[in-house]
């Protein structure tokens, strides 16, 4: 089988995932990848959330790790970020992303308001609250993501599962299609995102119900593993194209110089 190309991987610059890039790169072509990007955690100078991502300083590095990595025999190694939405991101953001080059630029929400609710750290907040009003402001701030129109692909859409937190389906449902019109209206595609499996929440980002309403709406599917570590590139990904495939999906999304050609699956 030959898997679609994994368009979600971090590098030891954003300060919690390890191994270099071209060991990435190897375990990729190991594993039978033929193409992957390298996508860390956007330098936001504003000190957002800054303990889990490179300075704006390091930025050169993390380009010329991808490059020695890119050099690599046997694999493609795009160059690409994740970027993150709050609001007031795109100050940095709209001027500097466009300048880079990048080959993808994943969009993701990892914080409501002053709370990273996928951090570890902060998961007692969970305890405390209401847990539909959380799921309901993640959304609005997805569709607010796509309303930028600065990203090519949502990242694991259905975050805020991660620690098990879930509402019922049919609230998702609701809550979740209004963000997704935005999604289709701005020619993104989301991701699915293996990470989830490694998770309390043991299931791939985004659920079935949700991949099925991405697939209603023509929202095109790229594949990313979510690795913080070399063993991790290209994980579960079986499992990832059994479900598109399952949904309808017969296309994966793959991105250069963020343009997007679909892939067969
Ligand atoms: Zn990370
Ligand atoms: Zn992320």
């Amino acid at each position: 089988m030959t898997f679609p190309p994994d368009t979600h991987l971090h590098t030891p610059l954003c300060n919690h995932a390890v191994g270099e890039p071209i060991e990435y790169a190897r375990c990729a072509r190991s594993k039978g990848l033929t193409e992957m990007c390298f996508t860390d955690h956007v330098p936001a100078p504003d000190g957002y959330d800054a303990e889990s991502r490179m300075r704006l300083e390091q930025f050169p590095e993390y380009r010329d790790m991808v490059e020695e990595a890119s050099r690599e025999k046997g694999i493609f190694a795009g160059f690409g970020i994740e970027a993150d939405y709050y609001p007031g991101c795109q100050s940095f953001l709209d001027p500097w992303l466009d300048r880079q080059g990048f080959d993808v630029v994943l969009g993701s929400v990892h914080v409501i308001g002053d709370w990273g609710f996928d951090n570890p750290i902060y998961m007692k907040r969970w305890r405390e609250s209401d847990l539909v009003a959380v799921w309901s402001r993640y959304f609005q701030l997805l569709a607010d993501l796509a309303d930028t129109r600065l990203y090519d692909v949502v990242g694991h859409l259905d975050l805020p599962k991660k620690f098990g937190y879930r509402i019922p389906d049919p609230v998702l449902k609701e809550l979740a299609q209004p963000a997704l019109d935005k999604i289709a209206d701005a020619n993104m595609a989301i991701e699915l995102n293996t990470a989830g499996l490694r998770k309390p929440s043991r299931e791939i980002y985004p659920s079935r119900l949700l991949l099925e309403l991405a697939h209603d709406r023509d929202i095109p599917v790229a594949f990313g593993s979510d690795a913080h570590t070399p063993d991790e590139v290209g994980a579960d990904f079986d499992q990832a194209v059994a479900l598109a495939r399952a949904v309808g999906y017969t296309r994966a999304a793959r991105y250069r110089q963020r343009h997007r050609t679909l892939l067969p699956l």
